[in-house]
């Protein structure tokens, strides 16, 4: 009898393991094979909450303009995806809106775009994270800064149930997350960063974990690109140019396709 249950047990894992994998294992006589249909492109921060803010230039400015850019050259070049974007203007949606769209739309992918900032005025680089946690105490003024986006948010206690962005401690709970979208979201990221170093001549500083609250819930892969330092000169006046938006924006386009027929391969 025991040996009947854990039989069944397993022969119903095996049933269900193409449900659970669903689009990401092939399986040509069970399901049609997957294609990147719907994406949702995040500009980071936007109204009230202006993010990092340069010498001459605001966060939210200069992640609508890359987000939009991107959006438009998915839509000229891929025209079978479709973009949603979380705000197309200077709005202000709540870290947990963004994430919800995506959710609520079904959407295939998640990108968030964002600018950087530190004190150290030499700081320069690109680098995108995937949700997790490891090492994620090196980069925590970046994961405190823009997680600290919440506190503007009216009823924010009531609504992120007493997390505390500026608490390590309230970090824990990211070890909840599911790891089902990692592997893809890391796929997306190294595209990203290869494509900002070799392709724009940007420094890469890497592919990184952080506990990003707005890359937790979406149910797809996800990741959150940093542009680069506006606390740099250099990189402020490059990010401000049309060309240097342009370049970044191709970059993270050209990312998004080599992901989509990567994955649609497999
Ligand atoms: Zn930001």
């Amino acid at each position: 009898m025991e040996r009947f249950n854990n039989k069944k047990i397993l022969l119903s894992f095996l049933i269900a393991i193409p449900f659970l994998f669903g689009g990401f294992v092939s399986n040509e006589t069970m399901m049609p094979a997957f294609r990147m249909k719907k994406i949702v492109l995040d500009a980071g921060h936007g109204g009230k909450d202006p993010g990092n803010i340069g010498s001459k230039s605001r966060e939210k400015d200069i992640n609508l303009a890359v987000t939009l850019l991107v959006g438009k050259y998915i839509k000229e070049n891929l025209p079978d995806v479709e973009v949603i974007y979380t705000r197309d203007d200077d709005s202000f949606p709540t870290v947990q809106e963004r994430p919800r769209i995506a959710n609520i739309n079904k959407a295939d992918l998640f990108v968030s775009i964002h600018s950087n900032s530190a004190a150290n005025k030499s700081a320069y680089g690109t680098e995108t994270f995937v949700m997790g946690t490891k090492h994620f105490e090196a980069n925590f003024d970046i994961v405190k800064r823009e997680n600290s986006v919440i506190l503007l948010e009216e009823n924010y206690q009531e609504n992120y149930e007493g997390f505390d962005p500026t608490s390590p401690e309230s970090y824990m709970m990211f070890n909840l997350m599911s790891k089902a979208y990692i592997g893809n979201s890391l796929t997306l990221a190294d595209h990203i960063e290869t494509q900002f170093r070799d392709r724009v001549g940007r420094k890469s500083r890497g592919v990184k974990q952080g506990p990003f609250y707005v890359l937790w819930t979406p149910s797809m892969p996800s990741v959150l690109v940093e542009l680069g330092f506006l606390s740099n000169t250099e990189e402020e006046k490059f990010l401000m140019s049309q060309a240097g938006k342009e370049y970044m924006a191709s970059a993270i386009y050209r990312s998004i396709k080599e992901y989509k027929e990567q994955i649609e391969i497999n």
